[in-house]
């Protein structure tokens, strides 16, 4: 399922949560891993280093710092029976990642949901946001401060009945199905969106209504679980969908959350589905999206 991943680094403490993560399922599944840094050529003129030597020291110190990002990485590589390549390229990092992602032929990325710059921030990472809503293969996002897990035997995955959270489920499924774990269907009732909706009010037909809808979608992934021959858990909530999914991960000791990047209402919109984005920037374990 996942030959090769590719594990960015720019030698912050997400990344090394990412490595550890990313190594963790290399080894269940086999796979080779690629080691990345991307010296930003912005952090430097590329013109003006081919002939002013000032520059051109510079342009080689960012490449040491690269260079050691990686070596780092691939210590921690060489203490596990996981196959691996190291690259150091110069260029914009998140379109040096998205090219690397093609001409590699990566199956996965697992990456820090932060990196160097943006730790104190309140957002996911800029490099991180760019890869997760515009690559084509699952990115396993990390926060630094994840806990470290040796193997995941409750894997998530929250739906909203869509086409979107559809698209995770076969990923949610065979991570599951390589850890042998409990799969946990969940499906959130946005009860604030309910009630902010003048035409529906506070009407209790609606919320029944959307409780089934919840149910059926839960019962969908329940169901290609157990075509797999999985044990699943189901549960229908109500509240707001982030706070819901990550009460329910604490809750029930979730070691990982598969999901869309997108749900029901922003499938049209640019950025990240709202519930995705919060959901990898606070919850405490990695996060599998699916574009
Ligand atoms: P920002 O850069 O937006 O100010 P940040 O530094 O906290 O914020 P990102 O740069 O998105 O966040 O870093 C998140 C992850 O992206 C890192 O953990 C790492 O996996 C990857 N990454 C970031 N920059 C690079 C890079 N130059 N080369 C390789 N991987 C990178
Ligand atoms: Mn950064």
């Amino acid at each position: 399922m996942y030959d090769t991943i590719l594990i960015p680094t720019d030698g912050s403490e997400g990344a090394l949560a990412a490595a550890r993560h990313g190594l963790a399922l290399a080894t269940a599944f086999e796979s080779r891993i690629h080691l990345l840094s991307v010296v930003d050529e912005r952090t430097y003129s590329s013109s003006i280093a081919d002939v002013d030597s000032t520059v051109r020291e510079q342009r080689d110190a960012f490449e040491r710092e690269a260079t050691e990002a990686v070596r780092i990485l691939e210590e921690l590589a060489d203490e596990t029976s996981v196959a691996c390549h190291t690259a150091v390229e110069h260029g914009v990092p998140h379109a040096v990642i998205a090219s690397y992602l093609d001409r590699h032929d990566i199956d996965l990325v697992s990456m820090g949901t932060h990196g160097r710059t943006g730790l104190d921030r309140l957002l996911v990472g800029s490099v991180t946001e760019r890869i997760v809503r515009t690559s084509d293969v699952p990115v396993l996002t990390t926060r630094p401060d994840a806990d470290e897990r040796g193997s995941y035997e409750r894997v998530l995955i929250p739906t909203d009945g869509s086409e979107a959270a559809a698209a995770a489920v076969g990923h949610g499924l065979a991570v599951a199905d390589r850890y042998d774990a409990r799969v946990h269907a969940l499906s959130v009732v946005d009860v604030s969106g309910l009630m902010g909706a003048p035409d529906v009010g506070m009407n209790p037909d609606v919320l029944d209504t959307w409780t089934e809808y919840g149910e059926r979608a839960v019962s969908e992934v329940a169901g290609r679980a157990e075509d797999r021959g999985l044990d699943v858990t189901t549960a229908v909530e109500q509240g707001l969908p982030y706070r819901a999914i990550r009460d329910y991960t604490r809750q029930e000791d979730i070691d990982l959350v598969t999901m869309g990047t997108h749900g029901r209402t922003g499938l049209e919109r640019y950025l990240l589905g709202s519930v995705t984005e919060r959901v990898v920037r606070t919850i405490d374990v990695p996060v599998l999206t699916v574009r």
